[in-house]
């Protein structure tokens, strides 16, 4: 047994970490999906769609030529390696592009299309020729709002002479000036400022106001209400687009007040299923003995790339220093990174630089990582009352029953918590079986 730089602690006392861990930062999760998506993410539900006006012929697209989009538009598309429409955009865009324009609130879990479909909206109305905002973007964050502003300088490419920016705390407007660019992103309050106490933007010139990730703009104190603000003051005829990945009651009845006579799109999530997941228990003493299985395991598994959970920052990190001592080669993904260096972490995972990536609940949040074939819960996720935690635990093994792949799981359970386990076999009604971690053929 080997001595570690950090104390051996009783995992009892670990409290405090817990709590600190267990605040999900919202806007980060959003950042980090953002950051680590290349592509499409798919879905085999049907797109729901809920006319304003259920008489009206509902038209969706194929292509997005069907579009008649600007040409240079077009080309932008084009040039980002999109081919067709996603599922969402098939629906949404010609509901966007309509004239006269038509509201929409849509709901679709990240990377399912939805910034490309507004960037294309806002892109598709701004007048080139006209200097002065007339598309405004709500984002929770600074962070976020670059992030979209990327994306309307990618796919407006080739439209020269449109321009984006960014109404964000600290980048200041010399007093006198004018904003002649016609597309602003920005966060509430700054925006607020810059209409109401600056008079920088004329809010009566907007055309399209899009307010994104409104369940992280919810979440957020005052966001609400200043974006209210901002589309009280709004013309009648300007569209007004409201987008988020979650959809509880509070995001419904805030979409509700903020966006007149709309359609509705909704893409349900995959849901997740342990039908291909073969799972095991290996029954341990304590923490050295759990480690111990874990190393024995590893020996026996060369397939694929593995994620370990830990049910606290410290836990993770005296794991993490334990295999890196003897010599496995692991990454530790924790809160206390930024998210840049998260992303980062991630990326090398998912492009197999790291085979084993150590984690926390939190942290794994919401970040699907589709090659991983092996997960290992070195702590059982427990809640505050200390009963299983059985939606995290779905969330850690789960996969989507069609694009999933087969799985394995790996439980290391001290004995007190063996009914615990046991519980959440029962709650899923799927079998755990016990593994004896020095013979591995049983999993062969
Ligand atoms: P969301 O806003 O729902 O999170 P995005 O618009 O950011 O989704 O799209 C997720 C990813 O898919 C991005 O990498 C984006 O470039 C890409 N993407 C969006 N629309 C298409 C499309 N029609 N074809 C191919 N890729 C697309």
């Amino acid at each position: 047994i080997k001595s570690t730089a950090i104390p051996n602690l009783d995992d009892s006392v670990n409290n405090t970490e817990e709590d600190e861990e267990d605040v999900v930062d919202l806007a980060a999760n959003s950042l980090l999906n953002k950051l680590i998506r290349q592509s499409l993410v798919e879905s085999s539900h049907r797109v729901e769609v809920l006319q304003k006006d259920p008489s009206s012929p509902l038209y969706s697209v194929k292509t997005f030529e069907e579009l008649r989009l600007k040409e240079e538009l077009l080309k932008g598309i084009y040039t980002m390696g999109f081919n067709r429409p996603s599922k969402i955009q098939e629906m949404a865009l010609p509901m966007m592009l309509a004239h006269p324009p038509q509201n929409l609130i849509a709901q679709s879990q990240s990377g399912t299309g939805k910034t490309a479909a507004f960037v294309l909206a806002m892109l598709s109305r701004v007048n080139a020729l006209e200097l002065f905002p007339q598309c405004l973007c709500l984002a929770p964050t600074y962070e976020l709002a670059l992030q979209t502003g990327r994306v309307v300088e990618q796919m407006g490419k080739f439209c020269v002479d449109v321009q984006v920016m960014y109404a964000i705390r600290g980048n200041r407007i010399p007093r006198g000036s004018d904003i002649t660019k016609q597309i602003i992103i920005g966060t509430p309050g700054t925006v607020l400022d810059w209409c109401f106490k600056r008079k920088l933007i004329d809010l009566t010139k907007i055309r399209v106001f899009v307010l994104d990730e409104a369940d992280v703009m919810i979440d957020t104190q005052g966001f609400s209400d200043q974006s209210i603000r901002i589309q009280r003051a709004l013309p009648s005829e300007c569209q007004m687009l409201l987008f988020s990945a979650t959809f509880e009651d509070s995001v419904w009845q805030f979409a509700e007040r903020i966006i007149p006579d709309p359609n509705v799109i909704k893409l349900r999530k995959e849901e997740l299923t342990l039908n291909n997941i073969r799972q095991y228990y290996v029954l341990c003493e304590h923490r050295k003995d759990k480690y111990q299985a874990l190393c024995n395991i590893y020996g026996g598994i060369t397939i694929g790339q593995a994620i370990i959970f830990c049910q606290t920052r410290r836990n993770a990190k005296w794991l993490t220093v334990e295999m890196m001592q003897d010599g496995h080669q692991v990454s530790l993904l924790s809160g206390e990174l930024t998210v840049d260096q998260r992303a980062s972490i991630i990326q090398r995972f998912r492009d197999g630089k790291e085979k084993v990536l150590i984690t926390t609940n939190v942290c794994a949040r919401g970040i699907d990582v589709k090659q991983v074939t092996i997960v290992v819960n070195f702590d059982l996720p427990i809640n505050q009352v200390k009963e299983p935690d059985y939606e995290t635990y779905l969330h850690r093994i789960g996969r989507t029953g069609r694009f999933g792949k087969k799985g394995l799981a790996f439980n290391m359970i001290e004995v007190d918590k063996l009914p615990l386990l046991m519980k959440i076999q029962d709650h899923f009604n799927s079998s755990i079986n016990q593994l004896d971690p020095e013979d591995m053929d049983e999993i062969e």
